[in-house]
Parts: C-alpha cells; structure tokens; sequence
C-alpha cells in the first residue's frame, strides 16, 4: 500500500504515561472502532502458518499485523523477506519507534522484543521471557495495554506456552483471542496450552484464520472493554524497556521462594487468571512450562559439574593408589577403595543425566 493513501493512527513519537492512559481512554469509548490490531504469535511450524494467512489477505486489507516468531538470537532472520513474499501486503521488519499504518505486516527480529506503544513500534532488547527474546507474551500485552478491544490475539503452532499470558491480556482488555485448531498445527502445545488457560473466542485450521481476519477487522467493536484497572500490564510492559526495578515488584505480586534461572534473583508470582507466572526484578520472565525447563537446564548443568568433579575425584585416588602401590603401602588398598566408591557415585549420575526425568 502506497504511503500517500494510508492513514496513520495516532500521534506517532508520543508515549507518555497521560498519553497511554487518554489513548486506552478514546479506544474505550470509541465504539465505531475495528478489530484492526492484529497481533501473531508463532514458534516452531509457524512460520509457514503465518505465511498461509498473510498469502489469503488482500491488499486492501485495512488492519495492522504484528508478527512474533520465535528465532535464535544468533540467526539472521528472513522472516520478513518469506511472508513478504507470499502476501499482498508491505511486509518490514521493523526498527524502534517506527509508525503503526493500516495495511502493513511488522516482523519481528532475532534477540529484540516487539512491543506496541500508541502509533508506534518499539523494539528493544529486554529481558527474556519465556527463555524467549522475541517472546510472544509482550507483544500481546503491550497490544493489550494501547489498543484493548481493537486488539485481535492469534496463536500458531509451536511448543511451550509463549502467547498464553498474553492472550489472558488480550482478553481482559475486551480484545478477540484466536488459535490454529491444535489438529491442524504442526507444533500443537502452543494452540493447546492457550486453549486450557484462557477464554479463547476461535479455534480454527489456519487456513479458515485469514476471513475470520477480514471479518473481524470490518466489524464494529460495539462494546467497549476496559483494561484500565489493569496498572499490571503497564508495569509489565515498562519492564520489557528494562523502566522498572524491585520497588515495582510488590505491584505485580507476592514474593515466591523460587530464583530466576537466567540472573540469580528472587522471583515473584503473578496470577494471570488461571495462569501462574513468575518474574524476578531484572525483568526475566517465566511461565509454568518455560520455568520448568529452565530449572531443568539449571540441574543437568549442576549435574554435569557434579560428574566432572566425581570423575577427577575417582582418577586422583586410582592414581594415588597405583603411586602407592609401587611403594608396596598399605595406602593403596584404602586409595582403591575410595575409587571405587567414587566410580560408584559417577554411575549414579550417569544414570540420572541418561534417563532420569530432572
Ligand atoms: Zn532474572
């Protein structure tokens, strides 16, 4: 779509705490608004997904779409390059402070989070959540925060349960939440995970995803939501721009006796609904299943020191014994013995780090 014919929301550049609040305040009464913000979370099996949706919108399709895929911090992503590719629609992969205009598709890049702010973009390295940067979670929230029910939440496949919480924002601001039917996903705990937590309004094959869009993005919203009560989003989204600290932190919830995998920190636990999450003062992030897997990370590594040190351990005293043997001691016998029980010991890791679940 050409510059010169589109029309931009909001007063771009500007993002003030008054200016949030009186933009949540026009969205609420402005009952002739569309569900024109569309935001997409997807991780493994999504990429092609997304490309289904976006190759069936036309190029008159007048929402904004944003997309978070998952992707390795060290790669270089040519997300952006694919769908643009397979849709009619300007697709960029946007930098910080970049206007929000109808009709164009934002991609996220690798190590960066997207967040939405009013009539911008922002796109920042904050901290990790989900183990995720980009993470599906502060896209949805921040979308939920600026535009509440103009706001249209899509899941894909993919594993985990990046997009959960976020979706329970979207929701809670009076937003419309989506996902691919779990069947038709290639990766179906992402799908799944959104499905068994929060109130999801469709759960279609990703190819029925694109007319629900176009529906949806025509349709008057009608009744206005309101997530202003929730002062939490705003924190929680100003610590994806690292503008909060532990004094913050009391806010957000009560104090967990867990510690943040990734920085040592306490943690604190936020309930989301049915959803329990955690975050610790830094900002680092952590569903059920992402803190899970982090603390999983935490033991194998914890385990993997354990065996070394086992393991030298045993090879100091088989040498001390060997060293005292050719000096015909009675030292030896006792090295051996220690040897052996320290072999024992490595054994017994080697079982838990092969098969064990940790
Ligand atoms: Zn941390």
């Amino acid at each position: 779509m050409a510059e010169s014919t589109t029309r931009q929301r909001g007063s771009e550049g500007v993002s003030s705490e008054a200016e949030g609040v009186s933009r949540a305040k026009q969205s609420d009464r402005d009952v002739s608004a569309r569900s024109d913000i569309v935001v997409i979370g997807a991780s493994a099996g999504g990429l092609e997904a997304v490309k289904v949706i976006l190759s069936a919108l036309p190029s008159t399709f007048s929402g904004s779409i944003f997309v978070v895929i998952h992707v390795a911090a060290e790669r270089h992503s040519i997300a952006a390059k694919i769908l643009g590719r397979a849709s009619d629609l300007e697709v960029t992969a946007p930098v910080d402070k970049t206007p929000v205009v109808p009709g164009r598709v934002y991609v996220s890049s690798p190590d960066r989070h997207m967040l939405l702010e009013p009539g911008r973009i922002r796109i920042v390295r904050g901290p990790k959540e989900n183990r995720h940067r980009p993470a599906i979670d502060p896209l949805f929230r921040s979308a939920a925060w600026t535009y509440g029910p103009r706001v249209v939440g899509l899941v894909l496949s993919g594993s985990g349960d990046d997009g959960a919480a976020g979706l329970w924002a979207i929701k809670t601001c009076g937003g419309t939440t989506v996902v691919q039917d779990p069947a038709d996903a290639a990766h179906p705990s992402m799908p799944e995970n959104a499905l068994m937590y929060d109130q999801i309004d469709y759960s279609l094959p990703v190819q029925q995803i694109a007319p629900l869009l176009i529906r949806l993005s025509t349709r008057s919203i009608g009744v206005a939501g309101d997530c202003r009560w929730r002062q939490s989003l705003k924190t929680e989204n100003e610590f994806d721009t690292m503008s909060r600290d532990i004094a913050d932190m009391d806010s957000l919830g009560k104090l967990s006796p867990f510690t943040c995998p990734s920085c040592r920190g306490a943690l604190w636990e936020l309930s989301d609904g049915k959803l329990l999450r955690y975050r610790c003062h830094t900002g680092h992030a952590f569903s059920e299943s992402s803190l899970r897997a982090a603390q999983s990370t935490a033991i194998e590594d914890s385990l993997y020191s354990a065996l070394r040190a086992v393991e030298e351990k045993a090879t100091l005293l088989r040498k001390l014994s060997q060293v005292w043997r050719d000096r015909q001691s009675r030292l030896a016998v006792d090295y051996e013995a220690k040897a052996n029980a320290m072999e024992q010991s490595a054994q017994v890791l080697r079982k838990l780090l092969v098969g064990g679940e940790i």
